[in-house]
């Protein structure tokens, strides 16, 4: 697992199981060269967000850490911030306001609708409707300009809900709004876990986003130590069959190349 990253993880200031530094030690026991910190923040009050009012701490955390651990492992500054359609002010200032490497925007909500932890109103749309409803959301949140990196792109198939009719049409108009806004889509191998059973995103739209030249980063979604570069063998491979060759890294929010 020598030199591999890994650019999305949670700790206890989010809805993690462990601090920082403890997420740090067993990354480094893995053997992994790069890690990114990705706690949730989000404007709606939230159990599984850090309070705005304590991103200071967050920041401090992590600035200690990068030196503590320097030489040993390279640790990146990001944050997953739920995309909120109308709100691109406030995200704006928000995103201004932290010292970032990186900012994955994610799509958790269609309205009010927590739809990945709440599975309550699956249904009420036809799925064709449902995955035009959340695309469009997610094609809003790459045309803002906020983000670096589109998380989990395909996390509305997460308790198994598929559209209807093929969507593929929906998907690369997708693709293409994220490419023509320079973004970054990153292979989550979480959703391996989830009911889905597979990677967000999954096998054919990982090759659309590589037909549309888009890069990749590679990330577990860890919220414990034990899921830190969780099925990332895998991912390697699949990476490789597509013919991905390279991963992306981030700095102060500018992009670099990790050679697999
Ligand atoms: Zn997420
Ligand atoms: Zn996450």
């Amino acid at each position: 697992m020598m030199g591999i990253a890994d650019y999305h993880m949670h700790s206890v200031l989010s809805d993690g199981q462990n601090s920082y530094e403890e997420m740090v030690l067993a990354s480094i026991a893995k053997g992994l060269d790069e890690i990114g910190f990705s706690d949730h923040v989000c404007l709606k009050p939230v159990e599984w967000a850090i309070r705005i009012e304590d991103i200071p701490v967050m920041t401090s955390q992590i600035i200690d850490l990068k030196f503590k651990y320097e030489g040993q492992i390279k640790i990146k500054y990001g944050i997953e911030l739920d995309y909120f359609p109308g709100r691109e002010d406030e995200l704006k200032d928000l995103i201004e306001s932290i010292p970032l490497d990186f900012v994955i925007g994610s799509v958790h909500f269609i309205g009010n609708w927590n739809f990945d932890s709440d599975q309550s109103m699956y249904g009420k749309w036809p799925n064709d409707k449902l995955y035009t409803k959340y695309f469009q959301l997610v094609q809003r949140a790459a045309r803002s300009g906020l983000f670096d990196i589109i998380g989990h792109l395909d996390i509305i198939k997460k308790f198994r809900v598929y559209p209807e009719t093929n969507q593929d049409l929906l998907f690369e108009d997708t693709l293409k709004i994220i490419k023509e806004h320079n973004l970054v889509v990153e292979l989550n191998t979480g959703g391996l876990d989830h009911p889905c059973a597979e990677f967000t995103p999954g096998p054919k739209l990982l090759e659309l986003c590589y037909k549309y030249n888009i890069p990749v980063t590679l990330s577990s979604d860890a919220h414990r130590t034990a899921q830190i570069a969780r099925h990332f063998e895998m991912a390697l491979e699949v990476l490789a069959q597509t013919g991905y060759k390279e991963i992306t890294g981030f700095n102060n929010r500018t992009r670099r190349i990790i050679r697999l």
